[in-house]
């Protein structure tokens, strides 16, 4: 497998994936400076208004959007989906459409084949844990594409540099990950577990068979560009977008 690291650019107010750009895709993270995307601190129809723009400036149709519950489930997004399908993961063969996860310091996993379907999970520790990335894998496999030609992307979302959890939480990633936890838990400076998202899921898409993975390795909390964090005095709860998507040609 080819890790690609640290490649992400930001342009017009959207972190962007040089890898999915170089594929004729939109695929990238929303800053700040485009507002809130999601959750329930601003206006709902602030945010609304703030994903048509989105979707407008890209030209896209529309972003469809999950309700994301930490879970593992991978649905199939089409012109006519219902914008609220229960899942944390989602796919598209349909051009046009734009898929958006909500995160701030969850893990926005975006993944393409270069002539087929594209998908994007949302994956916090409850989603790594539950190889959200490899059911997305299996899920766009199971529509025809080559896992050896799937391009994935690790956007911005808290690192290891900063995210420390409990030991009750180890624990419960320990048991679902097994030996594979091995590498991904470490004491940090304290004494007290770090989980490293990045790594887990780099991992989990190796073991699924895709053979490039670009990360972006950008801190939501301490990487120090303009994105939302639900951690530290930076920001105020909003939330960004993880978008994949193929325009309209
Ligand atoms: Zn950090």
């Amino acid at each position: 497998m080819t890790l690609v690291e640290a490649t992400w650019v930001e342009r017009d107010g959207i972190l962007r994936s040089p890898a999915l750009s170089s594929l004729g895709l939109v695929g990238g993270f929303t800053t700040r400076a485009l507002g809130s995307m999601a959750g329930g601190v601003f206006p709902l129809d602030e945010q609304e208004r703030n994903r048509r723009a989105l979707a407008a400036r890209l030209g896209f149709d529309r972003v469809v959007r999950l309700k994301q519950v930490h879970g593992d489930r991978v649905v199939h997004a089409d012109a006519v989906t219902d914008p609220w399908l229960e899942a944390d993961a989602m796919w598209t063969a349909t051009p046009g459409l734009l898929l958006g996860v909500a995160a701030a310091d969850c893990v926005p996993i975006l993944i393409a084949d270069p002539d087929g379907p594209v998908g994007a999970a949302h994956a916090g520790w409850q989603g790594t844990s539950k190889r959200i990335a490899v059911a997305l894998v299996s899920a766009l496999v199971d529509e025809g594409a080559d896992p050896a030609r799937l391009v994935a992307s690790i956007g911005p979302s808290i690192g290891p540099c900063c995210y420390v959890i409990d030991d009750e939480r180890a624990a419960v990633i320990r048991q679902r990950l097994g030996p594979d936890s091995a590498d991904l838990l470490f004491a940090g400076a304290d004494g007290r577990p770090v989980f490293d998202l990045w790594s887990a899921n780099v991992q989990q898409l190796e073991q699924a068979g895709v053979r490039v993975v670009e990360r972006c390795d950008l801190c939501t909390q301490s990487g120090g560009a303009d994105v939302w964090s639900y951690r530290g005095a930076k920001g105020t709860n909003g939330t960004g977008l993880g978008i994949i998507g193929r325009p309209r040609s």
